[in-house]
């Protein structure tokens, strides 16, 4: 007869709590539900560890596999039975834990999109779609019109993507959710207007502080106060010059179009991560509620994990988000850095559209929704016979001077097209005056509250400078 040697019994977990951070992997992994989450605060760690129940265990191995602590969970042997894991020092058992491995990124992967048609899309849900095609997978935010279609693009898109959509109980809450996010190296956004974005703006400084990326889309309504529901760009100001406190930047882009809204989404998310930094979409009420036709782009990103991302894995424990450096040297240092990141941004982002510039003796500037009303009124008064043109910023911070200085040599003088008390004209004038370089006459077609410039008053004012000039 013979009989089969008994197989050793597998070991079962043996926990040290004061090294559990509770992060519930071990629950996960588990297949016969031994573990389970803690209840009690451990006074060593502050933390709250799991609870391990032996009865059910076969010592499949798999919790310690998941764990990513050097010596959390532990294959349980005799000589660990020794000790009493609730007053034992386990780096005096085991000896000091070994640096952990830096993480090597995972690199974005772009998958290709079948051609399709156009799809008729308000400027809102072409840019949710954008951040869907992007590889955002994980939405925080408050309702609030004329943003609201986003939003509700994402609570319908996201759940069957196995993405996240949280309604948070305030823009406060949006932004630090944003900033949780964003500092695990996932890509997250939301859409808001101009009320709900001053409530952002303390949230922003944060992640600016501590280089964490993340898209707000701004779409810009009538004010100051709660103002009204109507397209106003009163917000360039706060967008570019008034991010939190401290020294904050973020590029801020302005698209014209629903296609736009899609577009500038997409390349939002790339600059976010590229930078580390976040990213605002400044759009306007009508923009944000008008229907146009979009075209998908021929990829879409599946995002990899940056190797700065605080994850909770082994490769990635000695990362640190944060952006309080107590040591004046340290947060001088900090800053510096920001300030050479910012110079990169100067240098390489800026971005614009010029449209009939290359004879054009008068230029008119203008973004958003009144870039559209005023490129129609330079081809009126091209067919007309006036030398006009368009410059239209796409970035707005930071100002694309670069592009406009070549048109002042001949440029007799500048008309900003604004909805709104000229804080695009500020922009302007301050990129200028830092490139040192003086302006023609600027001259203005604006409006406030909601009043959007109309093609045939623009035409008409232009005309009338124009012959003005020639006396
Ligand atoms: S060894 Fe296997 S069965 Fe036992 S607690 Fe860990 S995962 Fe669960
Ligand atoms: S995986 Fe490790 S650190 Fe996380 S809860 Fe389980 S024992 Fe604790």
């Amino acid at each position: 007869v013979v009989t089969a040697a008994a197989k050793p019994p597998r070991a079962t977990p043996f926990l040290f709590p004061q090294l559990c951070k509770g992060c519930g992997r071990c629950i996960a992994a588990c297949p016969k539900h031994c573990i389970e989450e803690g209840t009690e605060i451990n006074p060593a760690s502050g933390l709250v560890p799991v609870i391990v129940h032996e009865e059910d265990c076969n010592g499949c191995g798999l919790c310690f596999d998941a764990c990513p602590e050097p010596y959390g969970l532990q294959p349980r042997t005799r000589a660990l039975e020794r000790f009493d894991p609730a007053t034992a020092d386990p780096y005096a058992v085991f000896g000091p834990a070994a640096a952990p491995t830096p993480a090597e990124p995972v690199l974005d992967r772009k998958r290709p999109l079948p051609l399709g048609g156009p799809m008729i899309l308000k400027g809102t849900q072409a840019s949710a779609l954008g951040a869907v095609l992007a590889g955002c997978r994980h939405f925080f935010g408050y309702p609030i019109t004329p943003s609201t279609e986003g939003a509700e693009l994402m609570a319908a898109l996201l759940p069957r993507l196995g993405g996240v959509f949280v309604q948070a109980v305030s823009e406060v809450a949006t932004v630090n959710m944003m900033y949780g996010c964003g500092g695990s190296g996932m890509r997250s956004m939301t859409f808001t207007s101009s009320p709900g974005f001053s409530l952002m703006l303390e949230g922003i400084s944060y992640m600016v502080g501590a280089e964490v990326p993340g898209v707000f889309v701004n779409v810009m309504r009538g004010g100051p106060g709660l103002g009204n529901i109507g397209p106003e760009q009163a917000d360039i100001k706060l967008a570019c010059r008034g991010l939190g406190h401290g020294n904050t930047h973020a590029i801020v882009l302005a698209p014209a179009d629903p296609q736009e809204m899609l577009d500038l989404t997409i390349l939002a998310f790339e600059l976010a991560f590229r930078y580390r930094n976040p990213v605002v979409l400044l759009a306007d009420g009508y923009l944000g509620q008008v229907t146009g036709r979009v075209r998908l782009p021929e990829h879409l990103i599946e995002p990899g994990v940056p190797a700065w991302a605080v994850t909770g894995d082994a490769g990635h424990r000695r990362n640190l988000i944060c952006s309080t450096l107590l040591d004046e040297a340290d947060l001088e240092a900090h800053n510096v850095q920001l300030n050479e990141k910012y110079a990169r941004m100067m240098a390489r982002e800026q971005r614009a559209e010029v449209y009939c510039g290359e004879d054009a003796e008068w230029l008119l500037v203008a973004c958003n929704t009144p870039a559209r009303m005023a490129r129609g009124a330079v081809a009126a008064l091209r067919d007309a016979g006036h030398r006009v043109g368009l410059y239209r910023p796409l970035t707005l911070w930071p100002f694309p001077v670069a592009t406009l200085a070549p048109l002042l040599a001949r440029a007799r003088g500048l008309v900003m097209v604004e909805a709104g008390p000229g804080q695009l004209e500020e922009e302007l004038r301050l990129a200028l005056s830092l490139a040192g370089l003086v302006p023609p006459p600027i001259h203005a077609v604006r409006h406030y509250g909601g009043v959007l410039p109309q093609h045939q008053e623009i035409v008409d004012r232009v005309a009338g400078i124009v012959e003005a000039a020639r006396g």
